[in-house]
């Protein structure tokens, strides 16, 4: 897997990927989790990454996937459910829990299962990663407190896409209401 991502994505992004699948494995390991699922996870989560938006449309409608009004206008958010298609369909990955760690990489989810945490948090971790506000802080937290690190991630991702007027899923909104109701942190 590590071999056909290095062919076939360019050569940042396939340091990116590796990021992903070392730190995923350090937190599976971390968190009793398979290292082996989040791995596969780790390394396969961007694979469908270097599609155009027209392509990624394609492969959904070729694999019968949904594609809301929001995915419509911000396609690229396409490339997690078409990522685990192509996981599936290409590099023979049946197991559901990998599947839907790499759906929802993009958006995250309320109420993640251990090995979506366990991705969500390694694809913005990993150290190959350009400067990110309060990284270091986050980086250290992800290893001991997954939940607070979540919360911590979903706040600066929703700072970011406000500060740039990006649209923003409503799966994400939800998940951020979701980790701060549960870490009872209501600010
Ligand atoms: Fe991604
Ligand atoms: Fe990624």
């Amino acid at each position: 897997m590590k071999d056909s991502m290095k062919m076939l994505l360019k050569e940042s992004r396939y340091l990116h990927s590796v990021g992903v699948m070392e730190v995923s494995y350090d937190l599976a390991l971390i968190n009793g989790y398979d290292t082996e699922k989040a791995s596969i996870a780790g390394i396969l989560h961007d694979c469908a990454r270097t599609l155009a938006d027209e392509e990624l449309r394609k492969e959904c409608e070729k694999y019968h996937l949904p594609v809301s009004a929001l995915e419509e206008r911000l396609r690229f958010l396409l490339h997690g459910k078409v990522g685990a298609a192509y996981a599936k369909d290409k590099f023979g990955v049946e197991d559901e829990d990998i599947l839907n760690a790499i759906i929802y990489h993009t958006t995250g989810r309320p109420a993640m299962t251990l090995i979506d945490k366990i991705l969500f948090t390694a694809d913005y971790i990993e150290p190959y990663r350009k400067q990110l506000p309060r990284i270091d802080e986050i980086r250290r937290i992800a290893y001991t407190d997954l939940d607070l690190a979540m919360f911590m991630i979903l706040e600066n991702i929703l700072e970011y896409l406000k500060s740039t007027g990006t649209e923003i899923d409503s799966l994400t909104i939800e998940t951020y209401e979701y980790y701060k109701n549960i870490l009872q942190i209501y600010c």
